[in-house]
């Protein structure tokens, strides 16, 4: 299916000035991704290392490419190079090993922690309470991770599910991410995707990842 260009501005009108969105693009052809690009769109989100090195190749260079997904302390390298933000850190080794790409590459890297907020156990994500001996050891060690910035939190909320039970959970998320704005640089909360958008802005998301919404269903 083409980009749905109505969508788009529907959508990119409807946000709070202050949301970011972040185009969600895995799966769908370098062209579509274009025609968003030539709409305005700069924000995209992939999931597949090998998939976002390939499209970053063939792309416009003032893309702000978004890693989505789940990141193997492996991979970390092939992207460190230009990823603008990876949204998935859900242990201390992968954040480490992004600083030391960041060292590599001369870059300080963007990161936020994914937090496990929705019913579903297949879901990855640090647990909620998880986060303060995360935080304190972060905090502790930052001298030494110079070349990794943690600028908030990530979430995704259970499928399908009532609005009570998703809004719910994009508000426990909000809660354990304004207790950190001492740190730093913590100003996004990415939360949201096409089906519950709507509520995870309400809820106070500053980033929602969109796909199906503007790509058509995958
Ligand atoms: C696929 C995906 C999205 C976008 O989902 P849509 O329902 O297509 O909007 C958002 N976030 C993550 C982490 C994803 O993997």
């Amino acid at each position: 299916m083409a980009v749905q260009a109505d969508a788009f501005r529907e959508l990119r009108d409807a946000l709070p000035r202050g949301v970011t969105l972040v185009a969600v693009s895995k799966t769908k052809p370098v062209a579509d991704i274009r025609a968003l690009y030539d709409l305005g769109q700069r924000d995209f989100g992939e999931n597949y290392v090998q998939e976002l090195v390939e499209k970053q190749s063939l792309l416009p260079p003032d893309i702000r490419w978004h890693f989505i997904g789940h990141l193997q302390s492996n991979k970390v390298r092939q992207i460190a190079p230009f990823v603008h933000l990876i949204h998935g850190v859900d242990s201390y080794s992968l954040l480490k090993e992004v600083h030391k790409q960041g060292v590599k590459t001369g870059r300080a890297i963007d990161c936020l922690i994914q937090i496990h907020i929705a019913r579903e156990s297949t879901k990855f994500g640090l647990d909620l309470d998880e986060l303060d001996p995360w935080l304190h050891r972060y905090e502790r060690e930052r001298q030494a991770l110079t070349h990794v910035r943690l600028r908030g939190l990530m979430g995704m909320a259970t499928n399908g599910c009532d609005e009570i039970q998703i809004r719910e959970e994009f508000s426990g998320l909000e809660a354990a991410f304004r207790r950190y704005t001492r740190l730093p640089g913590w100003d996004t909360l990415s939360m949201g995707m096409s089906v519950d958008y709507p509520v995870a802005v309400e809820c106070g998301s500053t980033m929602v990842r969109i796909g199906s919404l503007l790509f058509g269903d995958r």
